[in-house]
């Protein structure tokens, strides 16, 4: 295996405190980082950086993880633009509108719907996202649920049974003959593909029963849970989530006091979403409530053709910060080591030896000009795997 040495790097984040300076980013200044095939093997001061067979320097910008995103929709034909500029023009986001990407989906090719996957998976890369975590929920019949997963399965280890994203047409009036579907021959066919079980809890999909019985199901296959928890209001989700032992949270916009309390003492992680309330022009979650009670928060984009057909992490940090009242060190922590969290991922999201070498170049000194230059691609390099993806 080759050996390379990323020098001259003015700020190294590193998320491992006892590396670093400053929790929670553990920040080198004046850096070095060395790869070996796809792992880090070194990090530390560039005045102590060991030879290596190759040295690459970045003058002086800042190097940071790749970008975790831990929640995406990427599997599905179509787009909702005509609903996105009606919803602008003044109606409200309803969950009912997945149905038209179902009708979509359903009649797409699985070329198709690969290459729609691809693309967004590599429009992510071009961003700094070198892990994303990738759902169903647009086939909604056994066949369809399972090819979703197939194509994502293709792109990620990291995927999500979303059978119970919405009841489909087809079962108007027999939400508990689907919910019989969704935890009996569609598990069965989609849980060879699929590392996650997810449920989307709310008003208008699946009440806190259905739920359960969603994510039970899918732990008895061997599939670990992840909620959509209180988005669209008040809800059973977050308190679900917490007595199943999901390992995130999602959305989490309305919570009170008791949901928030549960995350905490259950260690679940609250992945918020903020692109899906810029997008729907909702209101946005209380990051700093979460935080404030010790809960741990991830940002992912939630990218889906609905309600955040955004695919940029550094637009979820910038809005974090502007609109969540999150620092740039809490964001840029949320999108890397927060999102692997989210994904019960040590060696993803963090810089040390023996994690992947994902990582990012800025075209910026410092961390917090993700937010403090908001929509600009600042994102110069990715390396994943140990190799220069983006250059
Ligand atoms: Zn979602």
């Amino acid at each position: 295996m080759t050996s390379t040495v990323i020098s001259g790097i003015g700020e190294l984040v590193t998320n491992e405190t006892t590396a670093g300076d400053t929790a929670p980013l553990g920040l080198v200044r004046d850096a070095a980082l060395v790869i070996d095939g796809d792992r880090v093997t070194w990090v530390g001061p560039g005045v102590a950086a060991p030879a290596a067979d190759e040295r690459v320097d970045v003058g002086g910008r800042c190097v940071l993880p790749g970008f975790v995103d831990s929640h995406a929709h990427l599997v599905f034909a179509g787009d909702r633009v005509e609903e996105f500029s009606a919803r602008m023009a003044g109606r409200s986001y309803a969950a009912g509108g997945i149905r038209t990407t179902v009708a979509a989906t359903r009649a797409a090719s699985d070329g198709e719907l690969a290459t729609t996957a691809s693309r967004l998976v590599a429009e992510m890369l071009a961003q700094g996202t070198t892990t994303v975590e990738i759902k169903s929920g647009y086939g909604l019949t056994v066949t369809d649920e399972a090819r979703a997963l197939a194509v994502a399965s293709a792109l990620t280890s990291e995927t999500t049974y979303l059978g119970a994203h919405v009841v489909p047409p087809e079962f108007d009036g027999d939400a508990a003959g689907y919910l019989d579907l969704v935890t009996g021959p569609m598990l069965d066919a989609c849980a060879p593909y699929a590392r996650w079980v997810d449920v989307f809890c709310e008003r208008g999909a699946f009440d806190a029963d259905a739920a359960r019985a969603v994510l039970r199901a899918g732990q008895r296959a061997g599939l670990d849970a992840r909620v959509h928890a209180n988005q669209l209001g008040p809800g059973p989700g977050a308190r679900l989530a917490a007595e199943v032992g999901a390992a995130s949270a999602d959305h989490c916009t309305h919570l009170d006091d008791g949901d928030i309390a549960a995350l905490a003492d259950a260690g679940v992680v609250a992945t918020l979403l903020p692109l899906a309330e810029f997008c729907t022009r909702s209101p946005y979650p209380d990051a700093r409530r979460l935080l404030a009670a010790g809960v741990t928060v991830a940002l992912a984009t939630d990218c889906n053709p609905g309600s955040a057909y955004s695919s940029s992490m550094p637009m979820a940090i910038a809005l974090a910060v502007r609109e969540m009242r999150m620092t740039p060190a809490e964001a840029v922590w949320a999108a890397t080591a927060g999102g692997a969290a989210a994904l019960l991922r040590d060696d993803v999201g963090v810089l040390r030896p023996g994690a992947n070498a994902d990582l990012i170049v800025l075209d910026a000194p410092t961390h917090a000009h993700l937010a403090y230059r908001p929509g600009v691609p600042l994102v110069t390099a990715v390396w994943k795997d140990g190799n220069p993806a983006i250059r």
